[in-house]
Parts: structure tokens; C-alpha cells; sequence
């Protein structure tokens, strides 16, 4: 087989990023733009060893799932990578995502996860429910100057204004910004020369009043031509009934792919734009949103998703919480209403100014901000705190909602150290959502509930809203299970549980638990038996190796070339 080739294939899987996966020969393929059930002929794009990746060329037998993708560029643009699925069929491959990455990269039993795993909370709107959109600003294969995204790995745009995902507004926005930059001789950047003025456009749209916020990202520190670009864009939003409620730029002068700047200059309206959020209790808040704060896109599922924190949360009225990557306070002042006091964390400056000013607005007093990274901040403030016994030391619920590459791990030291009694983990990403409960789970956590939420429809992210307990320290445990039987995989059977036992007695004179090897191989990464070191009884308390074990058995896991 080689390149260009082609063959017939069925599709019988997908991968997490919506890659279908077909068997052929004995080589397994990838194969873009097809989905499970298809037979389709497709023609080779690349070769390795033992897998290959293709393309559609036609579609001989339609899977039932399919559905015709309502957007013509679909393909082409990528960012909706499953718009030719039927919407149940983007649900069950999305809790099929999570189900996947609990068991194979979080250790958990497929029995376990089955149990506690609850359905995909689907979204209402599967097209037009983003309230934010970022297009790049460049020229076409033909020298215009359009806004859309980058074609494959080119330099060149394809012009795509009106992503279905997206507001109708944006179209009528990107079509003034263009004409202002046309009027008057301002280029596109250009990615390869870094000449050039314009490189993105943010909107943003508030759902709660229907108001625009724009902000232009620039290569140049000062906006030129700011006041013409105020009137064109006021004048062509009062024409079209748009109500433009804050229009800035953010000079970003970096070589990067990092959208927006570090800093905002607002040239007219507010600094911000307002929304509120409403819960499904009743419950509202109003926030305002800054252009370098974070903001969820979809609000109808955002506000379904925070519903879900809050319930796992299980507020009474006088805890004590943690909300680690906070944002704007969103979730921080919902917790507020119903807790004791809250400390939120959160690395962006200006979402910390917007949370504090959010409470405020509210009238929340009971919640605290703090600007910094969630592993710096909270390790400190331990430091400072533990001694004085503050209550802040001994949360009662922590609440975590990192980004895509999940929680650094001196941040969910600190936690674990801190003990709440419940972590509720929002992640939008499975896989380093699976790896860091599986290291929670290690330090005495137990994964209580699991809720998947769709908040993209037609992409294959999912967002998944966690409960873990802990387990109660109150008793001790028999550890029930043999480890030596349970724990070594073939790939990693080096060295047996015995054999590290008698190497760190005879190097160190320290006798070392199976319990112990098992936490460290654990914490190393390495496979273990799931929950082999976790009591079935609720009330246990699991011992933990001490330092000095630790730094013996690692040194072993070294020695037998285990790590
Ligand atoms: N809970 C908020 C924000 C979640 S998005 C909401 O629902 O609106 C993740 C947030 O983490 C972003 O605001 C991002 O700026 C912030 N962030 C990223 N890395 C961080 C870090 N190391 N420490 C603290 N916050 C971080």
C-alpha cells in the first residue's frame, strides 16, 4: 500500500478527535470526514508502521448515523469535526469519550464507571449557541482581505463570517471592521513577514440584553485610525439594530498563536460586557466580562453545568470552599450564596478585577479572589494558613475547573493535603480529567458521581462535571486484596512487589508495605490494580508512605528500570 492508493473500508470506531478507524489488511486506518458505520472508498494519505491515515473519497454505503453537515465548509475548516453526525450519534460518541478515558487512563473498572456514570446532559441549541467567536483577519487565496480561518497549514484564509456556530451579528461586524480597513489602507497581519496590523477579531454577545462587545487584536501598540473605526462600526450597529456596547483593541506584538494581548484599550462603551446567568433554581447573578477574561460560549449549557457543580457541591449554608480557576467568580459567587465563605483562584488579572467587582455588584460579601496560578497560590497560602488552623485550611468542598491540560500537580498536592470532604471537578478534557482523578483517587478520594455535559455540539469536546468523597480517616484499614496478584501487568512486571521489598531492605535497612510500593508506583505513573489500596469499607483510613520510604522505593522503581 502507498500513498494516493485506494480501497474500500467500513468504519467501525472513532478516535476522541472524530477520526473514523476502519480495519484493512491488518493495518488499521484513520480515515478524516468518515463516521462509525460508514463503508467508504478512501484514498491513502500516509503510511506507518502498523496504522495508516486516509480520506474520504466517496462514501459507498452511508453509516445511519449520518446527516447531511449544514455548513458547506465544514470539511474544510475542521472546527466542527463531527457536523455529519446525527446529534444522539455526537452524544454517544461523547460519553463514550469519558467512559473511555475514566477506564483506560484513570485505572477505573468498567463496572465502577458504568455504575456511577450518568447520561450526556445534551445542549437545547446544536447550531448558534456561541456567544463568543475569534476569526483571524488575513487575505484569500485571491488578495482579499476576509475573516475566517487558516486553510489547512497555508497562510491564506477561508472566508467564513458566518459560522453557523456563532451570532448572526458577527457577519455584519467583520464586514464594517473589513470595509474600515480597506478605507483606509490597514493590512492584515501577515504570519510569516509579522508585517500588518489586524490579527483577530473577537466578539462576544451578551444573551441576558443581546449587547455586542468588539475587540480588535493588533500587531502595534497604539490602534491608528481609532476614531473612524468608531464611527463606521457605531454607524453600521445602529443601522442593523446592533447594540455595540464595548469596542476595544488588544495589542499583541508576539510571534505566537496566542490569540489575544496582555493588556485592553477600550475606545468606546464599557470596558466589559454585561451578562447574567440564571439557574435552574431561580437563582441569578449578573457579571460583567472583560475581553481577557474567560467566559463559557454556551450559555444555555453553562448555566446547566454550574446547576450540576452546585448540586454535587452539596451546600448547607456555612462551608468553606475553594474555587480553583475561577474566571470571573461565576461559579465562585453561586457557591457563595450557598456556602459559608469562598476563595476563588484565578491567573488572568483582569478576570480577577471582573470577580471582585462581581461581587460587589451583587452584593456577595463572603467571597475572596486571588490573582495567581491555582499551583502557587494555594500551596502558599496553605504555608501561611495551616498553623493558625484557619478554617480556609480545612475547606469543606473544593471546586476545580482548569484548563484543557488539567491540574499541575503541586496543585493537587496542596488539595489533598487540605482534605475537603468533596472535590467537585469540571473538566473539559477527559484525558487529564482521568489522570488527575486518578492520583486523587490514590490520596484517599472516591469517584462518587460522573455527569457529562455537551456544551459543543457538532465538535467532539465534552465537558464533565465530577464528584469525588473522601474517604473517612476515622478507622484504619485491613488492606483486603493481594497486591503481588493483582498489580503487575506484563510491561511492567520488572520487578515483583518481594523483589522491592528485599532491595530497599537490604540498601536502605527500611522495610517498606506492599500498600506503600503501590502508592509510589501509582504516583510514578505506573499501572497499578484499581483501587487495590482503597479500603470497600467508607470508613477507612489508608496509611501513607512517609518520605523517606518514598525516596527508597523510587529509587528501586530506578534500579529495576521501572521509571
Ligand atoms: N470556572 C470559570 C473558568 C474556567 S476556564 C468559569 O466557568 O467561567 C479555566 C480558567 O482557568 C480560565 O479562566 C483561565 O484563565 C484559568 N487558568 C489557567 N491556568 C491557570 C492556573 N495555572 N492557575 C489559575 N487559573 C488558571
Amino acid at each position: 500500500m502507498q500513498k494516493n492508493d485506494e480501497f474500500e473500508i467500513k468504519i467501525t470506531d472513532m478516535t476522541d478527535e472524530g477520526l473514523g478507524i476502519g480495519k484493512h489488511e491488518g493495518f488499521t486506518w484513520f480515515i478524516k470526514d468518515s463516521i462509525v458505520g460508514d463503508t467508504v472508498l478512501c484514498g491513502v494519505t500516509k503510511i506507518k508502521k502498523t496504522y495508516g491515515f486516509a480520506r474520504v473519497i466517496r462514501i459507498i454505503e452511508p453509516s445511519a448515523d449520518r446527516t447531511e453537515a449544514p455548513c458547506p465548509i465544514a470539511r474544510a475548516c475542521g472546527g466542527c469535526q463531527i457536523q455529519q453526525m446525527g446529534y444522539d450519534a455526537q452524544l454517544r460518541l461523547k460519553s463514550g469519550k469519558v467512559r473511555n478515558a475514566l477506564t483506560r487512563l484513570g485505572g477505573f473498572s468498567e463496572e465502577e464507571v458504568d455504575r456511577i456514570m450518568e447520561p450526556i446532559v445534551p445542549s437545547d441549541d446544536i447550531f448558534r449557541y456561541r456567544n463568543k467567536a475569534q476569526f483571524p483577519i488575513g487575505r484569500d487565496r485571491e488578495g482579499h482581505i476576509v475573516a475566517g480561518f487558516y486553510a489547512g497549514r497555508t497562510h491564506s484564509i477561508i472566508p467564513a463570517s458566518d459560522c453557523l456556530l456563532g451570532a448572526e451579528e458577527n457577519r455584519i461586524i467583520l464586514d464594517s471592521v473589513i470595509g474600515w480597513m480597506k478605507a483606509f489602507g490597514l493590512e492584515p497581519y501577515d504570519e510569516r513577514s509579522l508585517k500588518g496590523t489586524v490579527r483577530h477579531v473577537l466578539i462576544r454577545k451578551s444573551r441576558a440584553s443581546g449587547g455586542m462587545m468588539v475587540c480588535l487584536v493588533i500587531n502595534s501598540k497604539k490602534l491608528p485610525r481609532e476614531k473612524e473605526l468608531v464611527e463606521a462600526l457605531t454607524e453600521c450597529c445602529d443601522g442593523a439594530g446592533i447594540r455595540l456596547m464595548s469596542l476595544s483593541y488588544s495589542p499583541n506584538l508576539r510571534d505566537t498563536n496566542v490569540i489575544m494581548g496582555d493588556e485592553y484599550v477600550t475606545i468606546c462603551g464599557d470596558p466589559y460586557l454585561e451578562d447574567s446567568i440564571r439557574l435552574p433554581d431561580g437563582e441569578k447573578i449578573g457579571f460583567r466580562i472583560s475581553p481577557l477574561s474567560f467566559y463559557q460560549v454556551n450559555p444555555g449549557q453553562m448555566e446547566k453545568l454550574y446547576a450540576g457543580a452546585l448540586e454535587f457541591a452539596e451546600l448547607s449554608g456555612n462551608e468553606t470552599v475553594w474555587d480553583l480557576y475561577c474566571g470571573i467568580g461565576t461559579i465562585s459567587l453561586f457557591l457563595a450564596k450557598k456556602a459559608g465563605y469562598v476563595y476563588g483562584v484565578e491567573i488572568v488579572p483582569q478576570a480577577i478585577e471582573d470577580a471582585r467587582e462581581n461581587a460587589l455588584r451583587n452584593g456577595i460579601a463572603n467571597a475572596e479572589f486571588f490573582s495567581g496560578k491555582a499551583e502557587e497560590v494555594l500551596p502558599h497560602w496553605y504555608e501561611v494558613h495551616a498553623a493558625d488552623k484557619d478554617r480556609g485550611a480545612r475547606p469543606d468542598v473544593m471546586v476545580v475547573d482548569p484548563p484543557r491540560k488539567g491540574c499541575d500537580e503541586a496543585c493537587l498536592e496542596t488539595m489533598v493535603k487540605m482534605q475537603p470532604r468533596r472535590i467537585v471537578y469540571v473538566s473539559c478534557n477527559p484525558a487529564t480529567l482521568a489522570r488527575d482523578l486518578r492520583y486523587l483517587c490514590s490520596q484517599g478520594y472516591r469517584l462518587t458521581r460522573v455527569r457529562p455535559y455537551d456544551l459543543f455540539p457538532q465538535s467532539v469536546h465534552v465537558e464533565t462535571v465530577v464528584l469525588l468523597s473522601k474517604l473517612n480517616t476515622k478507622q484504619h484499614i485491613e488492606v483486603e486484596l493481594n497486591l503481588d496478584e493483582l498489580d503487575l501487568t506484563a510491561a511492567e512486571s520488572k520487578a515483583t512487589y518481594d523483589e522491592i521489598k528485599a532491595y530497599v531492605l537490604e540498601k536502605y535497612g527500611l522495610k517498606v508495605s506492599s500498600l506503600y510500593i503501590s502508592q509510589i508506583k501509582r504516583k510514578c505513573g505506573l499501572d497499578v490494580g484499581q483501587n487495590y489500596n482503597l479500603s470497600k469499607k467508607e470508613d477507612a483510613k489508608v496509611p501513607q508512605c512517609p518520605p523517606e520510604k518514598e525516596a527508597a522505593i523510587i529509587e528501586a522503581l530506578k534500579h529495576f528500570q521501572m521509571i
